[in-house]
């Protein structure tokens, strides 16, 4: 029988995920079927049964129902403890469900991808909820010279740093508090998806330094155009999404499929609807 998999969110009819896991699926030759579902937003654990009554072995689960993932799993991965999030979930053998987040290793796969060096680097964090929150234990690991994580409620930036700092240099704060300049800045923030920029310092940027806003859409977010009008570089999370999708697929098939002509596929797709 075909092995089943799906993303669970709501809203859900946005998600690409359907044809990045046909995409791998094509790839790799593994035999699965992989929908959108999405789930009531009072009963995900629910929703989850139902799937795995039906033949479900595992799930991507996107907003707004990470937190609930990660309550509802019988084991999580280290990393999965860290951020008190799950985008992953996986049936196994003996019935138990694991919980994995693998935004994390997408973000750091996806800059590795574009030559970002991050050993050294002096990184700026914006925001600091869910997705951040899921990203700093994987930036902290490639030693970077030190992170700062500021956020609109600066409390919140400041309890996220203070859980990770055990991890190696990091601090956090309000926007206020920002001081470049920085090899990296991530805007972690969902200002974007509403046309906001957080208020920013104008000498944020060391000379070569790289942007990446983790939303991506056919055109540039405001945080790119502005981070690029200061000469950094700027990258869109189109690629986090492709590699957290491939860690997910890993997981789930234990087969790491490549994902260059899936994140091509993908930018097409975008481009073909300007
Ligand atoms: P959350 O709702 O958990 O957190 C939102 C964050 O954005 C908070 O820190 C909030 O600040 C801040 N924020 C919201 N509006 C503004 C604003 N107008 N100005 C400044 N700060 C603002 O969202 P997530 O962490 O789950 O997601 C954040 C973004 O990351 C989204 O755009 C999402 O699409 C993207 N993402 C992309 C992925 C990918 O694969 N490419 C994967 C996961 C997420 P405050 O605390 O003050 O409210």
């Amino acid at each position: 029988m075909t092995d089943r998999y799906c993303v669970f969110g709501n809203p859900i009819s946005h998600s690409k995920s359907p044809q990045i896991h046909a995409a791998f699926a094509a790839q790799t030759g593994e035999d699965i079927d992989y929908t959108a579902i999405e789930a009531p937003l009072n009963d995900f654990a629910g929703a989850w049964q139902r799937f795995v009554a039906q033949g479900g072995r595992g799930a991507n689960v996107t907003v707004p129902f990470k937190e609930e993932a990660f309550r509802l799993c019988d084991t999580l991965s280290r990393r999965a403890q860290r951020a008190g999030a799950v985008n992953t979930l996986v049936l196994g053998k003996n019935g138990l469900t694991y919980g994995d987040t693998t935004d994390g290793i997408g973000l750091v796969r996806d800059l590795q991808h574009h030559g970002v060096a991050l050993e050294g680097a002096r990184i700026l964090v914006l925001g600091a909820g869910g997705a951040v929150r899921g990203v700093l234990e994987p930036l902290l690991a490639m030693r970077p010279a030190r992170v700062l994580v500021a956020n609109r409620t600066a409390a919140k930036a400041a309890a996220l740093a203070a859980d990770f700092a055990d991890l190696g240099e990091i601090h956090g704060g309000g926007f206020d508090a920002v001081v470049g300049p920085f090899d990296l800045v991530v805007n972690g923030t969902s200002a974007s998806l509403s046309g906001e920029l957080p208020p920013l310092p104008d000498a944020l940027f060391a000379p070569g330094a790289s942007a990446y806003d983790m939303m991506y859409g056919a055109e540039l977010t405001v945080f790119l155009r502005w981070a690029e009008t200061r000469g950094a570089r700027g990258i869109d999370g189109l690629g986090m999404l492709v590699e957290q999708a491939a860690e997910s697929f890993f997981l789930w098939r234990n087969k790491r499929p490549e994902t260059g002509p899936v994140r091509e596929m993908l930018r097409q797709w975008l481009q073909d609807k300007r």
